[in-house]
């Protein structure tokens, strides 16, 4: 059977990821969650001590960073210099490391040769913020997820509370609206539509309607 590369591209708490992994196991294709690598990779400059807002610093740290990605039932699992931190790298203040860290040029030309590696030889589904314009610009499907931000930052808020996080929404709000602020203005690999990525707004969309217009433009494309 022929390859697909699926990218799934939008700004945080759109849904893409709950929504990849649930149509990586439909498909059977493998889920490559790229925000997770960037969160490690600030996971270990807030482990370290080292200033997220020192480019430079961040930069000389980056060989002593390995990552791992690892699929158990499925799963993706993440790990750091041979640790699992797929739990630890979901703490909020890790999102806003990442936010910082993922607008230098270093760290993201150090993840994209792994993000394109693992798309090489297997079908994939892979979210992020660039992949249909910059990671994987031939992917067959492309499909940009976006939201109104406080609806986003509602979703979040939820997803961290039932992890046992005590964080008020206003927070989440705020911490959203940053990082989309970062990732939208960054003059690395912006957050931005790729023009042949088609649009899906999951506002007013509940969590199944937003997987099944997923499925829909997946099969079209898959024909
Ligand atoms: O998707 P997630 O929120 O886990 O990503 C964490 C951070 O990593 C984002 O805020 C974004 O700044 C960055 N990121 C990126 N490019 C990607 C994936 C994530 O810049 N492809």
């Amino acid at each position: 059977m022929k390859n697909y590369r699926i990218a799934l591209d939008g700004p945080s708490g759109a849904g893409k990821s709950t929504i990849a992994k649930r149509l990586s196991a439909e498909l059977g294709f493998v889920y490559v969650d790229t925000g997770a690598m960037y969160r490690t990779i600030g996971l270990f400059c807030l482990k370290n001590n080292i200033d997220v807002n020192d480019e430079d610093k961040v930069c000389s740290v980056l060989e002593q960073i390995k990552i791992e990605l690892k699929y158990v039932e499925g799963e993706q699992r993440i790990l750091l210099n041979g640790t699992d931190v797929s739990k630890e790298i979901r703490m909020n203040e890790v999102s806003m490391a990442a936010s910082k860290v993922s607008a230098y040029k270093g760290v993201r030309s150090y993840l994209l040769n792994a993000q394109r590696d693992v798309a090489k030889s297997q079908s994939v589904i892979m979210d992020g913020r660039d992949i249909g314009t910059v990671v994987l610009p031939d992917a067959e499907i492309k499909i940009f997820i976006v939201g109104d931000a406080t609806v986003r930052a509602k979703r979040r808020h939820n997803e961290l509370l039932e992890k046992g996080q005590n964080i008020s929404f206003q927070e989440v709000l705020e911490d959203i609206i940053t990082r989309d602020h970062n990732d939208t203005n960054r003059a690395e690999s912006p957050l931005r539509q790729a023009d042949d990525a088609i649009l899906l707004d999951t506002t007013y969309k509940n969590f199944e309607q937003a997987y099944n217009s997923v499925l829909e433009i997946v099969k079209s494309k898959m024909l």
